[in-house]
């Protein structure tokens, strides 16, 4: 079988892991009783020092809620020009929930605070649309899996306070930025007012993303999500998948992260430029790149006409590592 290094999302369910969904305890969602809903909610909410925290279906749906709870129609949002919410989500910011959004550019999705200072626009009544939040995305996907170092999230979250606007945190992938640097996901959780995180990128469950923030912010996102069509019933089948992920698979990713510093050598390129589990490869032959690994049995994506994508997962051990490193470093 093909080593897949797609994408993290390509994970599949392990056997305990379905063990754990088929055994879960389920009510309806939507009267509030599913007890396993109910307990996810509140253990990701605790982990990030926060009051409440909401289920939802898909990282992006998750995104939607996080950011329109902090920007209202006609207002924007700032974030990194390569950024999920701005180029991987079909536009939904601006299609369902009316706001705008402007951009920074910085090639590791860094924050560049003097650029966010230079943008930010006051409320200037009926003349300029007016700055509402700030977005940040820790690790940062089209970055290749870059960690955002807390200072700067820190003072991010200084300035957005001093000017009276919120703060966004995009953590897909912010369990591999807590692996990679050992800072407490209650730190992350204290730079933004309301925090995205999903559970089927490296952490293997087959679905599912949650909401995280204030009693206020998630009992409005709790009504948003049914008007989205999002409000599901015994879905404790899926939360179990979640808990039973962040019980086992989150100190794994260390596995992962040593898994693409030897996949990124095998690229030629310096290991410790790679923080987590995403290598990009710059390459002028992207295709033949890809189709050459396709030949070997590894299986990469290209990204743009330049580069490709490698990651690291749940799905690949070290022996895959080694295999795919062996098939790539001869390309
Ligand atoms: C995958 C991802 C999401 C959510 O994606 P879905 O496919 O909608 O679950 C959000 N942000 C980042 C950075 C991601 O990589």
């Amino acid at each position: 079988m093909a080593i897949d290094l797609r994408s993290d999302t390509l994970t599949r369910p392990t056997d305990a892991m379905r063990k754990a969904m088929a055994e879960a305890e389920v009510g309806d969602d939507v009267y509030g009783e599913d007890p396993t809903v109910i307990e996810l909610q509140q253990r990701v909410a605790a982990m990030f020092g926060k009051e409440d925290a909401l289920f939802t279906p898909t990282g992006s749906m998750a995104n939607l809620l996080a950011v329109s709870s902090l920007v209202q129609p006609g207002q924007e949002v700032l974030c990194e020009a390569s950024a999920h919410i701005a180029r991987a989500e079909l536009g939904a910011h601006g299609a369902l929930a009316g706001l705008t959004m402007r951009t920074w550019r910085d090639p590791r999705g860094q924050v560049d605070l003097a650029a966010i200072e230079a943008m930010f626009a006051p409320d200037m009544g009926p003349f300029f649309v007016r700055t509402a939040a700030v977005s940040v995305e820790n690790t940062h996907n089209f970055a290749g899996g870059a960690v955002l170092p807390i200072s700067d999230l820190e003072a991010l979250r200084a300035y957005a306070t001093s000017v009276g606007i919120g703060v966004h945190l995009d953590g897909a992938r912010i369990w591999n930025a807590h692996v990679a640097t050992g800072v407490p996901f209650a730190s992350y959780g204290a730079c933004a007012d309301v925090v995205s995180v999903c559970l089927s990128k490296g952490l293997g469950a087959p679905v599912g993303s949650l909401v995280v923030g204030s009693t206020d912010a998630i009992a409005e996102a709790r009504v948003r999500r049914k008007r989205m069509g999002g409000g599901m019933r015994q879905v404790g089948i899926l939360a179990a998948a979640g808990l039973h992920a962040l019980d086992h698979h989150v100190e794994r990713l260390a596995d992962d992260h040593a898994n693409a510093g030897l996949l990124a050598e095998a690229c030629g390129l310096d290991p410790s430029t790679v923080d987590t589990n995403i290598v990009v490869v710059p390459r002028d032959d992207a295709a033949a790149f890809v189709a050459g690994a396709r030949d070997g049995g590894v299986l990469i994506a290209p990204v743009g006409p330049k580069a490709v994508r490698i990651v690291t997962h749940l799905g690949v051990s070290r022996e895959d590592a080694e295999a795919a490193a062996a098939v790539l470093s001869r390309l």
